[in-house]
């Protein structure tokens, strides 16, 4: 298909691809990212280096480096977006960003907190030992070789549980989808060392 040929990406195909994801900060960095891709044409300044500033720090809150200030900078952004620039496309995507600005999400990010699990630097794959039946399945599809343990045998005994190297995981969750005793979970870091330390 020659670019002539291709479809252009309408502002409704940046809000499917948003809603795509369940965390509101990576909804947020999927749209910022798709305007920026094709609709955003760069006529204007409050929408074209405000949408460009707006994605390194959501970017931060996804990688787990945002502050404060890189909320405020978004909303106030976003506010400025939604006033100057030039069309209705700049105006929306200010409007999307306003509306998930100021939900739990964006604060529990600070905290190290994705309660949607999506933002791979606040979750950790684990085997829960007293279900793992030390099958080896999960390791069969760990092509990262992060899971560790050996496949038990009738009649013999001594097995250490499986665990997963995190050094080694790259949290693709292909093993969760393969346990057959669900004995492996996706955990949130922080609330893992809030228990601890209760
Ligand atoms: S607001 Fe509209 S005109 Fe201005 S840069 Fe964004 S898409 Fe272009
Ligand atoms: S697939 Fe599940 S039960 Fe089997 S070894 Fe892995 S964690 Fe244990
Ligand atoms: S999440 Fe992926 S990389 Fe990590 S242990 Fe499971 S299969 Fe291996």
């Amino acid at each position: 298909m020659t670019d002539k040929e291709k479809t252009p990406v309408k502002m409704k195909d940046v809000l499917a691809k948003a809603e795509e994801k369940n965390c509101p900060v990576q909804q947020s960095l999927v749209f910022i990212e798709e305007f920026l891709s094709e609709p955003m044409c760069g006529r204007c300044f409050p929408c074209s280096m405000g949408s460009y500033e707006a994605r390194i720090r959501i970017r931060k809150l996804v990688d787990g480096s945002g502050s404060d200030e890189d909320i405020s900078a978004i909303r106030e952004i976003a506010g400025t977006m939604a006033v100057a620039s030039m069309c209705k496309k700049g105006k929306d995507t200010a409007k999307f960003l306003l509306e998930n600005i100021d939900s739990d999400d964006f604060k529990n990010h600070l905290s190290g907190i994705c309660e949607n699990r999506e933002c791979v630097e606040y979750i950790k794959y684990v085997i829960i030992p007293e279900k793992c039946t030390m099958c080896g399945v999960c390791q069969d599809v760990c092509r990262d070789n992060a899971i560790l343990g050996e496949k038990i045998k009738p009649f013999m005994s001594g097995y250490a549980p499986f665990e997963i190297v995190q050094k080694r995981c790259t949290k693709c969750g292909e093993c969760i989808k393969v346990c057959p005793e669900e004995a492996i979970e996706c955990v949130s870091i922080s609330v893992e060392k809030e228990e601890v330390k209760a």
